[in-house]
C-alpha cells in the first residue's frame, strides 16, 4: 500500500476531469492526481474510453476560447470542422431559421471534433504537465473525511490524501454516492443514435438540426466530407434503426433528413446511448465538489453538455485557485451560486426543445412554425440566442 499527499484528487479522467486538471494547473502550481477507471493509452495514441468514444462533440466558440487559453486549440483544429452556419428546420413544414458566423462577426460559430481526437489532445496535455499524476486503471473504493480534506482509498490499495476531492466520474458517479449526495435521474424513454455519414458533396461548414416526427436529428460537419449524425427518439424506434442493414438505415436517414446535403453516400458504425437526465442534489461540500455528467447530464439536442461543463470548470478553477486554503467551502459555494442560473437555463432548454417539437396539437404546431419563421426574421433575437448557445456567458 502506498500513501500519497496531493492538493487535489479528481476521480474520472474523461472530458470533465482532464479539462479541469489543465484549468487548475494553468492558474496555480497545485498538485493534481487524476484517477481513471479504464486504461489510458500511452502518449500520442488515440484513446477509446467511455468519454473519448465514437461520438463527436460540437465545441462552442466559448469552449474554443477556453481551449485557446489552455494552449491546446492549435493541436485540435486539424481534426476539427468549423461550424459556419446552423440551420434549424422541421420535416414536412415550411420555414427554417439560420444562425451564421458572418452575421455574428465571428470566424466560426464553433467546431466539431471526434471525441477520440479530443481525448488525445487533452490527455497529451495532461501527460506533458509534471504537476498532474495520472493513475489508470484504478477506482476509488472508499473515502474518509479528514479535518481538512479526504483520504481516498483506491482499488489497487493506493491511498491518496487531498485537500479537495472532485467527483468527475460520470452520470452514475460512485464518488457522488460515497460523498452521501443523492441525485435525480429522469429516464426519458428515449435514446440517441450516432453514426458518421459519408457525403457526396461538401457540407460547407453547415450544421443542421431537423425536427422529425420521432425527435431531433442533427447532422454536424466533420472533416473529410462527412457529417456526424445524432438522431434521438423513442428507444424502440432507435433500436429498430440500429437493427436495419446499412443500406436501409441510410435510406431512412435520407428520407427523414431530405436533400440539403445531396445524396448521402455511406453510414459508419452506429452506436446508441440511453437518454437518462441526471441532476445532483448538491454540487459543493466542504473539501469536495461534483462536476460534469456527475452533476448534470443533459439531452444532447443542442450539443450543450460539455460546453456547459467547461464554463462551470473555468469558474471553478478560478475560485479554487484564488482561495488561500484549497478546498474551503466558501469559494466552492460561490462557484455554485454563480453557475446555477446558466445550468438551469441550458438544461431547461435542452429538455424542453425536443418535447415542444413533438407536440402535435394544432395551436402548438402553428406557434412552432411561426416561432421558427419569426426567429429567422429577427436578427437581434437570433443574435442573443446565438451568443448564449456559443457559450459567451454574459449574454
Ligand atoms: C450522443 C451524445 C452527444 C453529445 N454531443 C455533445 C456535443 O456535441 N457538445 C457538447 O457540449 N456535449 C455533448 N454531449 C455531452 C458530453 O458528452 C458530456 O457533457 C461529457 O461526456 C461529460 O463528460 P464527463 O467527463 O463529465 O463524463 P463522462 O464522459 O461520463 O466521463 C466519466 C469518466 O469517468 C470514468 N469513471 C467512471 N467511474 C469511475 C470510477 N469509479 N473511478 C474512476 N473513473 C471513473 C469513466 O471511465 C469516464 O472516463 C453529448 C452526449 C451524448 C450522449
Amino acid at each position: 500500500m502506498s500513501d500519497c499527499s496531493t492538493d487535489i484528487v479528481i476521480i474520472g479522467g474523461g472530458l470533465a476531469g482532464a479539462a479541469l486538471a489543465l484549468l487548475l494547473r494553468k492558474r496555480r502550481a497545485v498538485s493534481v492526481t487524476l484517477v481513471e477507471a479504464v486504461p489510458l493509452p500511452i502518449s500520442n495514441e488515440v484513446p477509446f474510453t467511455p468519454s473519448f468514444d465514437a461520438r463527436s462533440t460540437a465545441l462552442s466558440a466559448g469552449t474554443l476560447a477556453i481551449f485557446s487559453q489552455l494552449g491546446i486549440v492549435d493541436a485540435l483544429l486539424p481534426y476539427a470542422a468549423d461550424i459556419d452556419v446552423v440551420h434549424v428546420s422541421r420535416r414536412g413544414r415550411p420555414g427554417f431559421a439560420e444562425i451564421s458566423a458572418s452575421e455574428e462577426n465571428l470566424s466560426r460559430l464553433g467546431a466539431v471534433v471526434e471525441n477520440r481526437w479530443l481525448g488525445r489532445v487533452l490527455l497529451n496535455a495532461v501527460r506533458a504537465d509534471s504537476g498532474i499524476t495520472v493513475i489508470a486503471p484504478d477506482k476509488a473504493v472508499a473515502l474518509t473525511r479528514l479535518e481538512a480534506g479526504y483520504k481516498v482509498c483506491l482499488e489497487s490499495g493506493t491511498e491518496l490524501v487531498c485537500r479537495l476531492l472532485v467527483a468527475a466520474d460520470g452520470a452514475e458517479s460512485k464518488t457522488r454516492d460515497m460523498l452521501g449526495v443523492g441525485a435525480e435521474h429522469h429516464d426519458t424513454g428515449h435514446a440517441a443514435l450516432i453514426a458518421n455519414i459519408g457525403l457526396s458533396q461538401p457540407h460547407k461548414g453547415r450544421a443542421y438540426e431537423r425536427f422529425v416526427e420521432d425527435g431531433p436529428l442533427a447532422m454536424l460537419p466533420m472533416t473529410d466530407d462527412r457529417s456526424a449524425l445524432i438522431w434521438t427518439g423513442p428507444r424502440a424506434r432507435i433500436e429498430h434503426l440500429l437493427a436495419l442493414s446499412a443500406t436501409d438505415f441510410l435510406a431512412q436517414v435520407q428520407e427523414q433528413f431530405g436533400q440539403r446535403l445531396g445524396t448521402l453516400k455511406s453510414a459508419g458504425e452506429r452506436v446508441t446511448y440511453p437518454l437518462i437526465l441526471t441532476r445532483t442534489f448538491a454540487q459543493a461540500l466542504p473539501h469536495a465538489v461534483i462536476v460534469g455528467n456527475a452533476a448534470h447530464t443533459l439531452h444532447p439536442v443542442a450539443g450543450q453538455g460539455f460546453n456547459l461543463t467547461l464554463r462551470d470548470l473555468h469558474l471553478l478553477a478560478d475560485k479554487v485557485c484564488a482561495a488561500p486554503n484549497i478546498g474551503e467551502l466558501a469559494p466552492l459555494k460561490a462557484y455554485v451560486d454563480a453557475r446555477v442560473s446558466d445550468q438551469a437555463l441550458i438544461s431547461r432548454v435542452s429538455h424542453w426543445l425536443p418535447s415542444f417539437f413533438r407536440i402535435q396539437t394544432g395551436a402548438v404546431s402553428h406557434l412552432r412554425q411561426l416561432g421558427l419563421i419569426a426567429f429567422d426574421m429577427l436578427p437581434a433575437v437570433r443574435s442573443r440566442f446565438a451568443r448564449k448557445a456559443m457559450g459567451f456567458a454574459n449574454d
